[in-house]
């Protein structure tokens, strides 16, 4: 994060610990966290204070940050090696620990939704769309049960073989990719619920 951005974040945490935000408390900060990236540290910050009372330190920030960044990384499914990288696993390892490094930062598979300089959105917006992409990917980890979804994995559901592929996902198929067992087919309404 940039120097303003570290300003930013001070501000944050200041308006819920009343803490001084000066120009040796930017530099410190900057020193501690200014590799992390500013919105993973923001969502940081304010999962902290609501969980928490205690005085915000940087060492919390960096652990909160990589939960993020590992729950990012254990929801998405690795793509297998292509028929070059399978002939030499290096290539593979380093095109695999170059898609882990993006999906830690929340580039892939959706891009970071601050991109395109639009107003930032709140906290609990980012909450409640990184749970969406959370099952969607998910969801996406198994082939859809759905008769009529001609969904594999890795691939969206449709509402049928010949439409546009959906935004959302067949619920079935979220609860086979969590391993429970799915409801009936012929029970099911509408697509798209998360549940
Ligand atoms: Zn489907």
């Amino acid at each position: 994060m940039t120097d303003d951005e570290v300003v930013d974040l001070l501000t944050l945490m200041a308006s819920f610990d009343r803490r001084t935000v000066g120009d040796a408390d930017v530099d410190a900060w900057l020193m501690a966290v200014g590799d992390l990236p500013f919105a993973d540290a923001k969502v940081a910050v304010v999962k902290h204070y609501r969980e928490s009372r205690e005085w915000l330190m940087p060492a919390d920030v960096r652990r909160a940050v990589r939960a993020i960044r590992e729950e990012r990384i254990k929801v998405r499914p690795l793509p297998a090696p292509t028929p070059d990288e399978a002939v030499d696993p290096r290539v593979y390892k380093q095109r695999m620990a170059d898609i882990i490094h993006r999906v830690g930062n929340g580039k892939m598979p959706f891009r970071a939704i601050t991109a395109g300089g639009g107003a930032e959105p709140s906290t609990e917006y980012q909450e409640a769309r990184s749970q969406e992409d959370r099952d969607r990917v998910l969801a996406q980890t198994v082939p859809c049960p759905v008769d009529w979804c001609p969904a594999l994995a890795g691939e969206p559901c449709r509402p049928s073989p010949t439409q546009e592929p959906l935004t959302t996902w067949h619920p079935s198929r979220l609860q086979v990719a969590r391993g429970e067992e799915p409801r009936p087919i012929n029970k099911q309404s509408t697509a798209g619920e998360a549940s």
